[in-house]
């Protein structure tokens, strides 16, 4: 999929054909790739390639808490640290973590809680690490949905994974997914996630210009937006189980071919 590497904003977010600017229908996710375990030194860890963004998720924990005056001596806490690299984005971003990481953290987090079981890790600390690499629009959601499964890779007890998504309004139509040029361009942007074993919004943050009626099709769109990246989520956590049965399975014949001998 071609990078919008200049901040020049189209006149129009749709073709001649009907199609957006990256070719894709309305309703339509960017291709959406997902992996855990990729980082061997973190407890927990998952990648996600989705549409031109890049994105790690690191999960340590629990693990004493620095500084200490953050511990809480009832619970656990949960530490969310949303950086996008200064080469993400086309016009440099400034090194140091801005107020825009500062908020998406405390967002994600806000999403993340409640799937976790934090009163029964009093005084430690659950931290992700989420590492923008490539970023073009709905990061925020990106980032929730690959933290998610680094917690879940973790092996750390939860009632349920986290997915999100962003809906929209581009050209006056509603449409699924925000390319980077469509938040910027568009009229508004709606990023919602779901905890799945309630199913209820964790997330639902807007910005822009949207109808009521238009911002409840948005909300009847997003369970089934929801529910495909969802399936991809649980199809990443057994990819890597299936992994690890071939492992088991190859070294036990090997193991009893070397008796047999
Ligand atoms: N962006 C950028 N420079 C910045 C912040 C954001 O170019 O300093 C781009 C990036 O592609 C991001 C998009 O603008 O994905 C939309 O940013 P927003 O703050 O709406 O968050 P997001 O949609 O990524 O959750």
């Amino acid at each position: 999929m071609p990078l919008i590497i200049k901040d020049e904003y189209p006149k129009k977010l749709f073709r001649e054909d009907g199609k957006r600017l990256d070719g894709r229908d309305k309703h339509e996710l960017r291709p959406i790739k997902m992996e855990v375990g990729v980082i061997k030194n973190a407890d927990g860890s998952a990648y996600l390639e989705w549409g031109n963004n890049k994105i790690f998720a690191a999960v340590y924990g629990p693990r004493d808490v620095h500084p200490h005056h953050l511990a809480k001596s009832d619970r656990g806490i949960l530490r969310i640290f949303y950086r996008m690299a200064t080469y993400s984005v086309f016009e440099r971003k400034r090194p140091a973590p801005g107020r825009r990481e500062k908020e998406i953290s405390m967002v994600i987090s806000d999403c993340l809680e409640p799937v976790l079981f934090l009163e029964l890790y009093p005084g430690t600390s659950f931290e992700v690490f989420i590492e923008v690499i490539d970023a073009d629009g709905g990061t925020r959601c990106a980032g929730t949905t690959v933290a998610a499964l680094a917690l879940a890779d973790a092996g750390i007890p939860m009632r349920s994974l986290v997915t999100s998504v962003a809906l929209g309004k581009i050209d006056g139509e509603i449409v699924v997914d925000l390319s980077g040029i469509e938040d910027k361009a568009g009229q508004a942007d709606l990023p919602c996630a779901i905890t799945w074993f309630n199913d209820q919004l964790s997330l639902l943050q807007f910005d822009g210009d949207m109808t009521l009626e238009e911002m409840n099709k948005c909300l009847d769109l997003a369970p089934d937006i929801l529910k495909r990246i969802y399936e991809m989520q649980l199809n990443a956590l057994k990819e890597k189980y299936l992994k690890i049965r071939e492992e088991v399975n190859k070294s036990e014949e090997i193991a009893t071919e070397g008796g047999e001998q």
